[in-house]
């Protein structure tokens, strides 16, 4: 088939290349340069956890991704995830620990906030009655290497891949206006990111653009700390980066913006980090020696939005981020492909418009 994939995030790239070694004929259109740094899959790490608690579909997503990732490393030549285990801590009696500990099926590895400060010889602390659970199958995902890889490995099985041109909106079915001209498609899919309701505007009330401040802080005799996610008020994320240093997230923390007009980090976003670094990890500086921004697409309930247009069968939404999608980009190839292979799947219906029940049944999203 001939397919078009707008955007090329680690969604859109991971799609490209599956589908070209799938033997379909695959275009990809983006609308900035090779590695760039405006929508939400730039930067050098991502967390990834075997075992989300968000729910049973992500940890079968998971699984399924893990098995991939390991072929990616493969081919790429080079490690792309380091496995440095996951802190994953909340109150007393918070949802998502509880539900780590269920769906890992190891209830040792449930521990107090009071053990933790010992365990990392003081890089880390959490209140001492907290709930915390240690994640032996967590670690930092190299998200850039990641990126690098697939802009090689995709031309390599046969996409087509054009940087700098954009797409201009809406879509009207499974064809693209591209340079004043009109080009038909077997199918359009859009894995937009931030912009991708934009091009489909019947999602727009579905996805929210949302700005998001990532912070590096630095402490003087670095090692190598777990992953960290707690289930606090503000949602914040933590992984070891290079250079020794530790990256900080809040994953609730951002007002809405136009993609297109993302203010720079400031004070204020570092003094809203330096706070959860000085209460979690005492022995880094507060200051953050680096910002970098960063977009969510957010869904009302934060799982993913995956489903055709209502109006056009062959135009799909591929909407995977609410913050927490770059683990189980492997699989985003494969599920565009059982899409276009109309193969229903536990995972399109999940994500997909109908999913009222399935939702139920997830629970609350970290990174
Ligand atoms: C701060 C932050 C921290 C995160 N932390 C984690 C984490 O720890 N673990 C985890 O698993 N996930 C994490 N995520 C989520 C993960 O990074 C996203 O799920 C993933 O990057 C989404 O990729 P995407 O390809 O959908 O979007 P994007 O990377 O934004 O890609 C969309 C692309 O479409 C292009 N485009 C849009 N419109 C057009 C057009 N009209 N024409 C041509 N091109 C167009 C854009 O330029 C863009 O390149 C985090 C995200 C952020 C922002």
């Amino acid at each position: 088939m001939k397919v078009a994939v707008v955007g090329l995030g680690v969604a859109g790239l991971s799609i490209c290349a599956r589908l070209a070694l799938a033997g379909h004929e695959v275009f990809g259109f983006e609308q900035f340069e090779p590695m760039h740094t405006h929508g939400s899959s730039h930067g050098d790490t991502r967390i990834m956890r075997m075992t989300p608690g968000e729910g049973d579909v992500y940890v079968k997503l998971a699984r399924r991704a893990g098995d991939l990732w390991r072929t990616w490393e493969g081919l790429a030549g080079q490690p792309l995830i380091e496995w440095t285990g996951g802190l994953m801590a909340g109150p007393q009696g918070s949802p998502f620990v509880e539900a780590c500990v269920r769906m890992s099926k190891r209830p040792a590895a449930a521990l107090r906030g009071d053990a933790i400060h010992p365990l990392t010889r003081g890089y880390i602390a959490l209140p001492y009655d907290w709930d915390a659970f240690r994640q032996e199958d967590s670690g930092v995902i190299a998200a850039d290497a990641t990126r690098a890889f697939l802009l090689r490995r995709a031309p390599r099985w046969g996409a087509k891949l054009y940087h700098g041109l954009k797409i201009e909106g809406s879509i009207d079915g499974p064809s693209l206006v591209i340079n004043g001209d009109k080009r038909d498609f077997d199918a359009v899919i859009v894995a937009g990111g931030a912009w991708g309701a934009r091009l489909l505007p019947e999602f727009a009330g579905r996805l929210a653009v949302k700005r998001r401040v990532v912070g590096w802080f630095k402490t003087e005799n670095p090692r190598l700390l777990p992953v960290i996610c707690v289930d606090n008020e503000v949602g914040v994320y933590g992984m070891p980066s290079p250079r020794g240093l530790y990256k900080l997230g809040l994953h609730s923390v951002g007002g809405a913006t136009d993609p297109d007009n993302v203010r720079e980090p400031d004070d204020d976003d570092a003094a809203q980090l330096g706070e959860q670094v000085e209460m979690l990890l005492p022995k880094h500086d507060p200051v953050p020696v680096r910002m970098a921004r960063c977009l969510y697409t957010v869904t009302p309930d934060e799982h993913f939005l995956i489903a055709p247009s209502a109006a056009h069968e062959r135009v799909l939404m591929f909407s995977a981020c609410s913050g927490h999608g770059f683990k189980y980009a492997p699989v985003f190839g494969e599920l565009a492909e059982e899409w276009l292979n109309g193969k229903p799947s536990p995972e399109l219906e999940a994500f997909g418009l109908s999913r009222r029940g399935d939702v139920n049944r997830l629970g609350s999203v970290k990174s």
